[in-house]
């Protein structure tokens, strides 16, 4: 039987590519977005299966994990790729607390919550790959005030990663953080260096890891990053 892998934000950017490039390597790909009719559109174009998630909604997490347990009953992949960065002209000294708590429900709680619901699906055959899609804004090592939120949500998401590790010690599910490059996306913008294919291939990596492959750790292009 096919491997299943269920990606969030996927209706564009990284997520998108990383759909395109799974379902190539003959995974069962089940595209989800926030936005029914484009996700809908992309996932027909590609021939892969569909689900409404807003990862923001605790209402929409427990309608996608009811589903994934019904239909298919059996997750392998989570790959937590949905982000948002709304704070390119705040500072830490002034960053309203309402975009502080909007980012973190996205790029924090939203990955941790996801993983909480759809872990009995992966422990149920003792395997499972579960990608939190960071950045290298999220390295504490290099942290500095621009994007004070966006740098602050990745981080706590390394952290999510580090402890789930622990949690998740001696089994075959595995997670990690990845730092997908700086590439040509609507996040990333039209300056960036990397192309989408490249982008996804650093996620990937992640995705598709041996059963010896690392627990907890934190990559760009299959090598350790800072935290
Ligand atoms: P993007 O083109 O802006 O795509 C972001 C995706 O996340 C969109 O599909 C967006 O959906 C979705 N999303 C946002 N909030 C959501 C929600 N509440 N529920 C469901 N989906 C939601 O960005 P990208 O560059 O592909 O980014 C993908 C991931 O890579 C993010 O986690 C980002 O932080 C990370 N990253 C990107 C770069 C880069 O250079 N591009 C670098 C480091 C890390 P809508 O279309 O509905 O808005």
């Amino acid at each position: 039987m096919k491997k299943i892998v269920l990606i969030t934000g996927a209706n564009r950017g990284i997520g998108l590519e990383t759909a395109t490039q799974m379902k190539a390597l003959g995974y069962k790909v089940i595209l989800t977005s926030r936005n029914a009719d484009e996700g809908q559109r992309v996932a027909r174009d590609l021939e892969v299966g569909y689900y409404q998630l807003d990862v923001a909604s605790a209402e929409s997490i427990s309608a996608l994990t009811a589903y994934m347990d019904a239909e298919f009953g059996q997750l392998d992949v989570l790959i937590n790729n949905a982000g948002i960065l709304l704070d390119r002209s705040d500072k830490i000294l002034d960053i309203p607390v309402e975009k502080l708590q909007t980012m973190f429900e996205t790029n924090t709680l939203a990955p941790l919550m996801l993983i909480r619901a759809l872990l009995p699906l992966m422990q149920k055959n003792n395997y499972g790959r579960i990608v939190n899609v960071s950045s290298q804004l999220g390295s504490i090592s290099n942290f500095n005030d621009y994007t004070p939120a966006y740098r602050l949500t990745k981080l706590a998401l390394n952290g999510v990663t580090r402890m789930l590790a622990d949690a998740l010690k001696g089994t075959n599910i595995l997670v990690n953080s990845v730092h997908p490059g700086w590439v040509k996306t609507e996040m990333g913008g039209a300056g960036a260096p990397l192309n989408l294919e490249d982008g996804a291939h650093n996620v990937i990596w992640a995705a598709t890891l041996p059963d010896d492959g690392p627990q907890g750790g934190f990559f760009y292009a299959g090598k350790p990053m800072a935290w």
